[in-house]
């Protein structure tokens, strides 16, 4: 039987424990997953496409529920859906948290399957336990000084103070 590859794309800025529950539940459904970051110049983020890779990556080598050797984490010049089709994509992994978040999952959904209806796309609920995390809040809590241990793997936390000293 043929390898089922998953891709999960997002901004990841930066990646936190909520990111890793939906990959360590993804890694469940796919045997190789791919983390993409699209290339969206157009979007101002506190990390760089580099720094967010990397990130991932370390926070995949540290958690030793994750199989790294089953993932890839690169960015993308191309759409999500067509990044999907090109590596063979069986679906696109999203995750879901609060009502909130699904009138926007469900737009982005919809426009993938217009642009390529071969992709799906499957959704996991977040763990109660992260279903609050957001990148934002992660930033805006550190912005102020307060502690985002409880939130980010220790990499991500470190990145973050380190950044905010260079600002
Ligand atoms: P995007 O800008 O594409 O929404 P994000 O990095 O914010 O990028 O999110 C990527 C995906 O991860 C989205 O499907 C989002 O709903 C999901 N996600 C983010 N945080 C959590 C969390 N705490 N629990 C479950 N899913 C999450």
């Amino acid at each position: 039987m043929s390898e089922r590859i998953g891709v999960y794309p997002g901004s990841f800025d930066p990646v936190t424990n909520g990111h890793l529950d939906i990959i360590k539940r993804g890694m469940e459904i796919f045997d190789h997953l791919y983390v993409v970051i699209p290339n969206n110049i157009q979007k101002k983020t506190f990390f760089t496409i580099q720094e967010r890779i990397d990130l991932i990556k370390k926070a995949i080598l540290d958690d030793p529920n994750i199989d790294d050797s089953r993932i890839d984490v690169v960015s993308t010049e191309l759409l999500t859906v067509e990044f999907a089709e090109s590596v063979g994509a069986y679906a696109m992994l999203r995750g879901l948290r609060m009502v909130s978040d699904f009138e926007y999952e469900m737009q982005l959904f919809t426009t993938n399957k217009i642009i390529n209806k071969k992709i799906e796309t499957i959704f996991i609920m977040s763990s109660h336990e992260v279903s609050y995390i957001s990148s934002s809040t992660v930033k805006e809590i550190a912005l102020f000084g307060g502690d985002i241990s409880s939130f980010v793997p220790e990499v991500v936390q470190k990145a973050v103070a380190d950044k905010l000293i260079k600002k």
